[in-house]
C-alpha cells in the first residue's frame, strides 16, 4: 500500500497498517503526539485502517485540528459522562465544537444552573485522570437504536432512525466505563491527551434549534492545550466583555436597536455626533486625496441589478420593494441598494470619457441594506442597514499600481489618526473560476505587489481567494487588546465594466473597457464605530467624543461663572454641557465617568474667586488647577479634528 505524505515524500505499508503505525514509522515523537489522521482529506481515528492507497497527514495535539479534536472528545465524551454520571436520568442530545471551545446540549429532569457548573468539572476532571483508552465499535442502523432504546436516549435515536447514511454508526465508549455515545468522530485516542479546559455558561436552546421542539440545557465550555493558555483566553473574554460596545453604548447613550426594524441603528444625539465627526474626517481625507463625493439613489429598478448580475447571485439578501405606479399602468420591482458599484457605474457612463479623464475616483457614503440572518447579527458589528465609506477608482490597467499605492496611503494616515498603528495586508490572488485573461491577471497582480513592496510594508498571500472578478486586498487592523477586525478592502473588477458597458477613448482613438476598483478604509461607519469603541474602551479622543466637556458646579453661588465659562467653550466650537444640579460633587463626577465625558471641568467658590478651573480627565482621579484662559485654549487645540 502506497501512502503519500503532505511533504509529497512516499512510503510503503502493510496492508491494513492503522494511522498510528504509519506515525510509528516515522518517529516515536510523532505516534506520541499523533491524535488522529487525514485520509483523503477526511479526518478519521488514529487506530483506523488505511485501506488503500491514498494522502494521509497526521494530525498532532498541538494543530489547530488537533485542538479541535481535543475540544471535541472534551464535550462528546468527558462532558457527557460526566453528566450521565451526576445526573443519570438526564437525556444526551448533540455535542458539537464551536470557535474557541464546545457545547453539549442535555434535557435534565430537574433544571441545573451555573451554581452546578464547579461540581460537573471536578466529575469531568475526575474522568481525565483515569486516562482511559477511547475506542469505537460498529452498530447496524437496527443495532444501534436498540442499544439507544435500552437507555432511553431518545434523541439518539431520533438521530439514528432520521439518518440515510449507508455505513454502520460508531459507538464510541471510554475504556470500560458503561458511557457511550454516538458520534462520528474522530477522538482523541485516549484521556490523558486533554488540556485544560473551564464550562463557562448555561443556556437555553431547543432541540434542532426549533422553537416548536422542547427546550434544553446548554452547557458551554471552552478548552486549550496549556493552562496558560487557558488563562489567556479567559483574561481576553473578561477584558472583552468589559469594552462590549453594546454594553457602552447604553452607559454613553449611543444608540438602541428594537423589533421594528432588526439590524438598522437608531442614532441617539451622543452616537450620531461619533458618527458625524468621523464622516467629516473622511470626507476632507478623501477631498484632499482628489476623490469627487457623489450619492445615488437607494431604491433602484431590478433592470439594473440584472444587468449587473446582483439580480442572479445576490438577491435572498436585497430588500425587495415592490411599487405599483397605477397612473403609468406599470408594476415596477426595485431593490434597495446592497451596494453602490452598479451606480457609480451609471454617473460613470453619462458623457464620453477619454484616457485624460483617468483616473477618475468617485467616493460615496453610500447608504447600503442587506439581509443578514436574525442569529448573526451582533450589535454595530453586525447590521442590516450601513453607512460604507466606499468609493471606486476607473483607471487604465497601467494606472492600478500607482492607485494602490496611493490608496495603501491614505489607509494607513487614517488608521493612525484614528488609534490603530497596526495593520496587516492580505493579497488574495486568481481563483479557479474568473473572467479576464491571464495576461490582465497577470499584470493586476504584479501591480498590487508592486505597490506594496514599494511602500515596503510586509504582506501575505492567499492564492486562489480573490474573486471571480480580479484580484483584491484586505486589510486587518488589531485592535487594543489583539483582537483582528478586517476593515480595509481594494478590490480590482475587469467584470462589472464589461457587463454595465463603461469605456473610454484610449490615446490610440479606439474604445476600452476600463478597470474599475472597489475600495473602502472603514468598510461601515457602523460597524467601525464598534470597533472604536471597543478599541478606546468608550474613552474616545476628544474631537470625536459626543460631549467633550462638562462643567460641574459644587455649589449654586458659582452659576454666573459657570455659564460664562460654557459660553466660552460653546464660542470655541466645544461640546460643553454644565451640570448646576444640587448633588454631590462626587456623584456628579462619577455620573459623568461613567458617560465617558473626557473633561470634567468642577468649579466651586475658590475657583470662581480666582478665575481658575479644576480639571478632572477621565481616567485620572486627580484634579488639576488651570487659569481659566489657559485652559479653554488647551482643550480647543486638543479637539481638533486631525
Ligand atoms: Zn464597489
Amino acid at each position: 500500500m502506497n501512502i503519500t505524505l503532505p511533504d509529497g515524500s512516499t512510503r510503503e505499508l502493510s496492508e491494513g497498517s492503522s494511522g498510528y503505525d504509519l506515525a510509528l514509522s516515522i518517529g516515536k515523537g510523532l505516534a506520541k503526539a499523533a491524535v488522529a489522521i487525514s485520509i483523503d482529506g477526511k479526518q478519521q481515528d488514529i487506530h483506523d485502517s488505511i485501506t488503500q492507497d491514498s494522502s494521509v497527514s497526521i494530525i498532532t495535539i498541538d494543530s489547530s485540528e488537533g485542538l479541535e479534536i481535543m475540544r471535541h472528545t472534551l464535550t462528546a465524551q468527558v462532558l457527557a459522562r460526566a453528566v450521565k454520571n451526576l445526573y443519570p436520568d438526564a437525556k444526551l442530545a448533540i455535542g458539537p465544537t464551536i470557535n474557541d471551545g464546545f457545547y453539549y446540549d442535555f434535557l435534565f429532569n430537574k433544571a441545573i444552573s451555573s451554581d452546578d457548573i464547579p461540581k460537573i468539572e471536578n466529575e469531568m476532571r475526575n474522568i481525565i485522570k483515569s486516562g482511559d483508552p477511547i475506542n469505537k465499535s460498529f452498530r447496524s442502523q437496527k443495532e444501534a437504536v436498540k442499544l439507544f432504546k435500552d437507555r432511553k436516549e431518545d434523541y439518539k435515536i431520533e438521530i439514528i432512525q432520521d439518518s440515510d447514511q449507508k455505513e454502520d454508526f460508531q459507538i464510541y465508549q471510554q475504556g470500560d466505563s458503561d458511557f457511550i455515545d454516538l458520534c462520528k468522530g474522530p477522538h482523541l485516542p485516549n484521556l490523558s491527551l486533554i488540556g485544560s479546559f473551564k464550562l463557562t455558561k448555561i443556556a437555553g436552546a431547543y432541540w434542532r434549534g426549533d422553537s416548536k421542539n422542547e427546550m434544553l440545557t446548554r452547557i458551554y465550555g471552552t478548552a486549550w492545550n496549556t493552562e496558560k493558555e487557558l488563562n489567556t483566553y479567559l483574561e481576553a473574554i473578561e477584558e472583552a466583555e468589559k469594552r462590549d460596545h453594546r454594553k457602552l453604548a447604553k452607559e454613553m447613550d449611543l444608540f438602541h436597536f428594537q423589533e421594528e426594524a432588526p439590524g438598522m441603528v437608531f442614532w441617539h444625539p451622543n452616537g450620531w455626533t461619533i458618527y458625524r465627526e468621523l464622516k467629516s474626517y473622511i470626507r476632507d481625507r478623501l477631498m484632499k486625496s482628489n476623490y469627487q463625493e457623489i450619492n445615488t439613489p437607494q431604491v433602484v429598478d431590478r433592470k439594473l441589478w440584472e444587468a449587473s448580475g446582483h439580480w442572479d447571485k445576490y438577491r435572498e439578501n436585497m430588500f425587495i420593494a415592490e411599487i405599483d405606479e397605477e397612473h403609468a399602468n406599470e408594476k415596477r420591482v426595485n431593490a434597495l441598494k446592497p451596494m453602490n458599484c452598479p451606480c457609480h457605474v451609471q454617473i460613470y457612463n453619462q458623457g464620453i470619457k477619454s484616457y485624460r479623464d483617468l483616473p477618475l475616483r468617485y467616493a460615496e457614503f453610500g447608504s447600503c441594506h442587506r439581509y443578514e440572518a436574525s442569529g448573526t447579527m451582533h450589535g454595530l458589528m453586525r447590521v442590516r442597514g450601513f453607512t460604507q465609506d466606499d468609493g471606486h477608482i476607473f483607471c487604465t490597467e497601467s494606472q492600478i499600481e500607482k492607485e494602490t499605492a496611493l490608496f495603501i496611503e491614505l489607509l494607513s494616515g487614517i488608521y493612525k489618526d484614528l488609534g490603530f498603528d497596526n495593520f496587516s495586508i492580505k493579497l488574495s490572488t486568481r481563483p479557479e473560476i474568473r473572467v479576464g485573461s491571464d495576461e490582465v491577471w497577470d499584470k493586476a497582480e504584479e501591480s498590487l505587489k508592486n505597490a506594496i513592496n514599494k511602500l515596503d510594508l510586509p504582506y501575505t498571500i492567499d492564492e486562489g481567494d480573490g474573486a471571480f472578478y480580479g484580484p483584491k486586498l484586505d486589510f486587518v487592523l488589531t485592535d487594543a487588546i489583539g483582537r483582528e477586525w478586517q476593515c480595509g478592502t481594494f478590490q480590482a473588477d475587469f467584470n462589472l465594466p464589461d457587463r454595465l458597458d463603461a469605456e473610454y477613448i484610449g490615446e490610440d482613438g479606439s474604445k476600452h473597457r476600463p478597470v474599475m476598483i472597489h475600495r473602502a478604509i472603514l468598510g461601515s461607519f457602523e460597524r467601525f464605530i464598534g470597533v472604536l469603541i471597543e478599541n478606546y474602551s468608550g474613552r474616545l479622543p476628544l474631537w470625536m467624543a459626543p460631549c467633550q466637556v462638562v462643567i460641574s458646579s459644587i455649589v449654586s453661588d458659582v452659576d454666573s461663572y459657570v455659564d460664562e465659562v460654557e459660553e466660552l467653550l460653546s464660542n470655541k466650537g466645544i461640546r460643553v454641557l454644565t451640570d448646576k444640579r444640587n448633588e454631590k460633587i462626587s456623584y456628579k463626577v462619577r455620573e459623568h465617568s461613567t458617560a465617558k465625558v473626557p473633561v470634567i471641568m468642577v468649579i466651586g467658590k475658590k475657583e470662581a474667586e480666582e478665575r481658575t478651573i479644576s480639571v478632572r480627565r477621565l481616567g485620572s482621579d486627580k484634579n488639576t488647577s488651570y487659569d481659566l484662559d489657559k485652559i479653554i485654549d488647551e482643550i480647543s487645540l486638543e479637539s481638533q479634528r486631525p
